[in-house]
């Protein structure tokens, strides 16, 4: 038998199809691996921006979770926009049980500028979910939310970086793409706190990303379902979000999605 590895993620929906769910899923089949879906809230969005958020019921995050986890298993799992501070303590109580790596970007607010994240569930979000990372991704905006570090250089990075690992995931990624600073590339930063890599990948001058956190993260997870550690796995995932930043295309009015057929 020749299965895939199998990779979880615990998401929104997207209905321009994005971001989200929907970006997570096309990252995970490009990368070979079986994407599984726990949808937390649904989302009524396009090129323009977040037109309406539902959020679903714990019960139906839970029971979603469990009957995936229950008969099919998970190698990997990830999770992006968790919406309230019941859905993260839900999903971090889930995750207690779980010996998969788990990957989580904590979403809070989308290009546009839509909340996708209460600001009563930072407290649980610094306090329960972060603990349960393997690897954490927050962008420089998500790291001055959580931490109070204002990222202006490569050394803000590093500080932001132990801000982060100081709430208990084993790694942390700080997405630098929006730093100024860095011209024409864009950088970023992973670590345990002994260990430092930095990626560097061109910046491409191109409006249509977005979906790029949700894909980012996804094919780390992508790539720790495929066993690899996790510097390779961000690697090959910064690798992977580039190139589809390259491909963005326009779609509708507003900002167009990264490509995943690229
Ligand atoms: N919608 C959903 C459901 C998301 O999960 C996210 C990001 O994680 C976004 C929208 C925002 O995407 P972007 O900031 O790339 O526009």
């Amino acid at each position: 038998m020749n299965r895939p590895p199998l990779c979880l993620t615990v998401a929104g929906s997207d209905s321009g199809g994005g971001a989200g769910i929907q970006a997570d899923l096309k990252t995970m089949l490009a990368l070979g691996v079986h994407g599984m879906s726990v949808l937390t809230a649904v989302t009524a969005q396009n090129s323009l921006g977040v037109h309406g958020v539902w959020e679903l019921p714990a019960e139906a995050v839970r029971a979603q979770y469990r009957a995936v986890v229950d008969d099919i298993g998970v190698q990997a799992v990830k999770t992006g926009m968790l919406s309230s501070a019941v859905l993260v303590e839900t999903v971090a109580e889930l995750l207690a049980g779980t010996a998969a790596p788990v990957v989580v970007d904590p979403v809070g607010v989308s290009k546009h500028g839509d909340a996708l994240l209460a600001a009563s569930a930072l407290d649980a979000v610094r306090g329960e979910l972060l603990p349960r990372a393997t690897v954490a991704t927050p962008n420089l905006d998500e790291v001055t939310q959580l931490t109070g570090v204002v990222v202006e250089s490569e050394d803000d990075m590093r500080r932001a970086a132990d801000a982060v690992l100081g709430y208990g995931p084993r790694w942390a990624l700080i997405k630098g793409g929006h730093l100024t600073a860095h011209g024409d590339e864009a950088v970023d930063l992973v670590t345990d706190g002994a260990e430092e890599h930095w990626l560097r990948a061109p910046r491409y001058d191109n409006r249509h990303t977005h979906g790029t956190g949700c894909t980012l993260a996804s094919a780390v997870a992508a790539g720790l379902a495929q066993g690899l550690e996790v510097p390779a796995a961000v690697k090959a995932a910064k690798e992977y979000v580039t190139g589809a930043i390259a491909a963005g295309f326009a779609l509708g009015a507003g900002i167009g999605p990264v490509d995943h057929a690229w």
